[in-house]
């Protein structure tokens, strides 16, 4: 069982995460400086703004530990702006904008959760080897996956207006979803997530 695990506190979708994680029955810390980092046996990074949260790393001197400490095999759940947060490279960065590039996919922000696409929908996320699970998704001006490289495995997609676009990778340890899994209180993605450790 998982001993303790951090969600990146410094904007956005901190609460939910927790919540979720408290009533799985995990340790959690809120990571805002990288000491936090330490001895941490899982990080989720939640949605909110990615723009923001680059920025707010980087003042608090976060963004390298938290290159090494993904380098290192922490196991990384990333949603929404998480999922921005751990591209190599957008399509549309904000100016100045920087990523962790943990994945090797590029993403294009804001590009579902107006009009072109319906805030919620069910979408079947792989969350394990041979286990897929429906999940109720909410989209809010979530990211989409434009180029996945090599190694990074599709965990799912949702009917966009070209076709199937992705909405969920993971490379190695690190998983992450354009959209929020945690905004409804379902708890089994992050569930299935813990029992990969
Ligand atoms: N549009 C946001 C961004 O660029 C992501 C939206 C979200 O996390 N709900 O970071």
């Amino acid at each position: 069982m998982v001993a303790t695990v951090g969600v990146l506190a410094l904007q956005g979708g901190v609460e939910e995460h927790l919540r979720i994680l408290d009533e799985l029955g995990v340790a959690t810390r809120r990571v805002r400086v990288p000491r936090d980092l330490d001895g941490l046996d899982g990080l989720v990074i939640p949605g909110g703004e990615s723009s923001v949260i680059d920025k707010l790393a980087r003042s608090f001197d976060l963004a390298e530990p938290l290159r090494d400490a993904a380098a290192a095999g922490l196991p990384v759940l990333a949603t929404c702006a998480g999922l921005i947060y751990c591209a190599r490279e957008l399509d549309n960065p904000a100016p100045g904008q920087q990523t962790l590039g943990l994945l090797d996919v590029t993403v294009r922000r804001n590009a579902f959760g107006n009009q072109r696409f319906s805030a919620e929908r069910t979408v079947d996320v792989v969350v394990a080897k041979d286990q897929s699970l429906p999940i109720e998704a909410s989209f809010i001006r979530a990211p989409l996956v434009t180029r996945v490289g090599e190694g990074v495995e599709v965990i799912a997609t949702a009917p966009g207006e070209d076709g199937d676009a992705v909405v969920g990778v993971r490379q190695g340890r690190v998983t992450a979803l354009s959209f929020h899994p945690e905004e409804n209180g379902d708890a089994r993605v992050h569930s299935a997530w813990l029992d990969s450790f």
